[in-house]
């Protein structure tokens, strides 16, 4: 089947202040049409920086990146301004942590999804506000025609996150970007918003890359998990293979800290010791300065991709033994 997305090999550095920082290095991964790929890792693993690579919103003045991104077989890397501004929105679409801080405070709900879909559609603003109604009933909020006249901080915050989410769709994007976007959400509406997007998806047919450092949101929506690390994936499999059948060290350590931080509302603590700096990451396999089950060439040598089977492969040089 045709990929929506296909990333080979992507590397993006920033230059700051005279440092090169090594955020993404080598990432490839392809997404299916109506199938989800969530990257977990702690922050400064990448994954933040890998998602707003897909859509090129990294300025470009201070960040190098190579490799490839084909979204729809054209190259995100190789595009100019123009088929730039028509892959942002309208095939590819992006929500956010907080959407307080993407929903304009000083225009109604309603004003920013109608400009929203014109942008995106060559259609009557009626016409726009008949499909900004629908896209609010598509995320269930109860009322709609009363809700476009709202303001952001008349809503709660799930039901803002609901109406991101209805924003970013109603331009009917194939493909659908999500960085952390339950995280500022309460346990059972973050449930909720998960449940809804991955029904809005089986609709729609979306291809999801979603972001989070939480384990518990990555089992609600994940067909297939890519574990970052040091900006690197090492290790990336179905739900299945990760939740029952991780190899690499981190993903385990990943996965105890889910159990601890269940108790202590704060997972990833339990991991001792830092990330790498990656102004300076070390020769060989990043996690090497933390890992339980380090060998002496693991600083050395960066270890190998192995293929553990067909959905699941592994970066460590334990699985290449
Ligand atoms: Fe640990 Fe070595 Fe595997 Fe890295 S390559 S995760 S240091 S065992
Ligand atoms: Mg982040």
């Amino acid at each position: 089947a045709d990929a929506a997305i296909s990333v080979t090999d992507l590397t993006v550095a920033f230059e700051r202040a005279g440092k090169t920082i090594r955020a993404v290095n080598g990432v490839s991964f392809d997404v299916a049409k109506g199938e989800t790929l969530v990257l977990i890792g702690e922050s400064g693993s990448g994954k933040s920086v890998t998602l707003r690579a897909l859509m090129r919103l990294h300025p470009e003045r201070q960040t190098r990146q190579t490799g490839s991104i084909r979204i729809n077989r054209q190259d995100v890397l190789k595009m100019d301004r123009r088929q730039l501004r028509a892959l942002r929105g309208k095939k590819i679409a992006m929500v956010f942590q907080e959407p307080l801080l993407a929903l304009d405070p000083v225009y109604t709900v309603g004003q920013q999804m109608i400009e929203c879909i014109r942008t995106h559609h060559q259609i009557s603003a009626q016409q726009a506000r008949a499909l900004a109604i629908a896209a609010l009933e598509a995320v269930r909020i109860p009322s709609p025609e009363r809700r476009l006249a709202a303001y952001p901080h008349e809503m709660s915050g799930g039901m803002r996150q609901r109406a991101m989410i209805a924003l970013a769709l109603s331009a009917q994007p194939e493909v659908l970007l999500a960085d952390e976007p339950t995280t500022a959400l309460d346990a059972t509406v973050q449930i909720q918003v998960l449940i809804l997007m991955r029904e809005l998806q089986k609709k729609l047919g979306l291809a999801i890359v979603f972001v989070t450092h939480d384990i518990g949101a990555a089992t609600e929506m994940a067909d297939r998990v890519a574990v970052m690390y040091g900006g690197r994936i090492v290790e990336e499999g179905s739900i299945g293979d990760i939740l029952h059948h991780a190899q690499h060290p981190y993903t385990l350590a990943l996965l105890k800290s889910r159990r601890h931080g269940m108790e202590r509302g704060k997972p990833l603590d339990v991991i001792r010791g830092s990330p790498p700096d990656l102004a300076n990451l070390p020769p060989g396999c990043p996690f090497a300065a933390r890992c339980d089950q380090v060998m002496a060439h693991c600083a050395t040598s960066v270890p190998p991709t192995t293929r553990i089977s067909q959905s699941h492969r592994v970066q460590c040089h334990l699985a290449a033994a």
